[in-house]
C-alpha cells in the first residue's frame, strides 16, 4: 500500500473484502472474545477485545498508511489517545513542553491529570526556536506541539522543531488532529508519534468519538500498547467501523472543506466587523509560508476577532444558522463556537487563555455561497 497515493491508501489499506463471503466491506467484529483452538490456540492473535479485535486492527493498518507510519492504535478518544502516550513514556519527575496554543483538553489532562502524579509542564510559544530551546530541562522527554492550533491556528515548522528535539533527545508528538493526514503528514517531518482526534476529519460526520496514535517505527509501540490493553480506553467495534468508513472519503471532504474555508476566510478579511481572521491559507497569517511548504492545504477551521469585542463574538456565535452552536469539528455540517467559554473554558487564567472575541468556525462542506450568506445575515443583526 505504501506506494499508492493517499486517496487510494485511505480507500484500500486495511479494507481487503472478507475472504469468507468475498463482502466487500469488512464486517464489523461485534464479539468481546475470541474462540481458542486449544489453551493459547489464538486465531489471528485475537483472544479478547481489550487487547484487540479484527474491525479495530482494520481501522490501525488503515490509520498507519495515512499517516507513512508502521503502526498505530486506535482509542475510544482523542484523550485516551493523549493518555496512553503520556503514561506510556513518562515516569514520575519527566518534565514536558508543550504549545501555549493547543486544545483546551489537552492541557487539563497535563496539568490537572498527570501533574499528580509528578509529571511537570511548560507552555512555550512554539515558534519561537529560542523560548522552546530555553524550557527544555534535562527531565524533558516530550515536546508537545500542535499545528495548526486550535482555536488560535498558529502554525510552526515541524521539521526545524524535530531537528531541536532530536538535539536534545527528546519525544516529539505533534496533534494532526487539524490538519489531516491528507493534508500534513508530521512523521515524514521528523515526528517521533502523531495522535489524533478521529473524532474530527478522520471520522468526518460527528457520529463517532475516537483517538488514534500513530508511530513512525516500532520506538514506544509496545509501552502505548501496554497502556492501551492494561487500561482498557479502546475504540468499540461500531466505532472503529465508522471511522473506517469515515476515513475513505477524508481526501475529498477535507479538499472541499478547505476550499469552502479558504472562500469564508477571503471574505471575512473584508469585513470591517472582524479584527482580526485567523487562517493560514491568507498571506496575511504569520505561519502562512510554513504553512504552504509543511501542508498541502490549509485545512477546514479558523477563526476570527470581533471589532465589538465580547459582546459582539457572544452575539455572533448565536446568531447564525448554518453554522450549528456546538462544540468538535471536522464534520461535514459547519459548526460555531465561542472557545474561551467552551472549548477551552478549563485553560482560563492560564497561558492558554483564548481571548474572549475570538469566534472559532469549523467551515463544512455545504455550499460555500450559502455559508457567507449565513454568516452575513449572524453580522447583520449584530446592528
Ligand atoms: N486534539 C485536538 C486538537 C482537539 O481539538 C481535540 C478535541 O476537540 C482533542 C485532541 C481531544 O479529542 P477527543 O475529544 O476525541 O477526546
Amino acid at each position: 500500500m505504501s506506494d499508492h497515493a493517499f486517496a487510494t491508501r485511505a480507500i484500500h489499506a486495511g479494507q481487503a473484502p472478507d475472504p469468507t463471503t468475498g463482502s466487500i466491506i469488512p464486517p464489523i467484529h461485534q464479539a468481546s472474545t475470541h474462540v481458542q483452538d486449544g489453551i493459547g490456540g489464538f486465531r489471528q492473535g485475537f483472544e479478547y477485545n481489550r487487547g484487540g479485535n479484527p474491525t479495530r486492527s482494520s481501522l490501525e493498518e488503515q490509520l498507519a498508511a495515512l499517516e507513512g507510519g508502521s503502526h498505530a492504535l486506535s482509542f475510544a478518544s482523542g484523550l485516551a489517545a493523549e493518555d496512553a502516550v503520556l503514561r506510556g513514556i513518562l515516569s514520575p519527575g519527566d518534565h514536558v513542553v508543550i504549545g501555549n496554543d493547543v486544545y483546551g483538553g489537552t492541557y487539563r489532562l497535563l496539568t490537572k491529570v498527570h501533574a499528580k502524579w509528578g509529571v511537570e509542564s511548560t507552555t512555550v510559544e512554539m515558534s519561537d526556536a529560542d523560548a522552546l530551546r530555553a524550557a527544555l530541562k534535562p527531565s524533558t522527554r516530550i515536546i508537545w506541539v500542535e499545528t495548526p492550533s486550535n482555536p488560535l491556528l498558529k502554525v510552526v515548522d515541524i521539521a526545524a522543531i524535530a531537528e531541536i528535539a532530536r538535539a536534545a533527545g527528546v519525544v516529539l508528538v505533534v496533534d494532526n488532529t487539524f490538519a489531516s493526514p491528507v493534508q500534513q503528514q508530521p512523521l515524514t517531518l521528523g515526528a517521533d508519534l502523531v495522535v489524533h482526534s478521529t473524532t474530527k476529519y478522520l471520522g468526518g460526520h460527528s457520529d463517532v468519538l475516537g483517538g488514534a496514535v500513530v508511530f513512525g517505527g516500532d520506538r514506544f509501540y509496545d509501552d502505548v500498547q501496554f497502556q492501551q490493553f492494561a487500561v482498557g480506553a479502546v475504540s468499540a467495534p461500531m466505532d472503529a467501523w465508522l471511522t473506517t468508513r469515515g476515513i475513505k472519503t477524508l481526501a475529498v471532504r477535507v479538499r472541499q472543506h478547505a476550499e469552502n474555508a479558504q472562500a469564508v476566510a477571503e471574505w471575512a478579511a473584508g469585513r470591517p466587523e472582524f479584527e482580526r481572521v485567523y487562517y493560514p491559507g491568507l498571506a496575511s497569517h504569520p505561519g502562512h509560508e510554513i504553512a504552504a511548504r509543511q501542508m498541502s492545504g490549509f485545512g477546514g477551521m479558523l477563526s476570527l476577532a470581533l471589532v465589538g469585542g465580547s459582546p459582539a463574538a457572544r452575539a455572533f456565535t448565536e446568531s447564525t444558522e448554518l453554522f450549528r452552536l456546538a462544540e468538535s469539528l471536522g464534520g461535514v455540517e459547519s459548526l460555531i463556537s465561542y472557545p474561551s467559554e467552551m472549548t477551552h473554558a478549563s485553560v482560563r487564567g492560564t497561558a492558554l487563555e483564548v481571548p474572549d472575541d475570538v469566534v472559532r468556525l469549523s467551515v463544512g462542506i455545504e455550499d460555500a455561497a450559502d455559508l457567507i450568506a449565513d454568516l452575513e445575515q449572524a453580522l447583520d443583526r449584530l446592528g
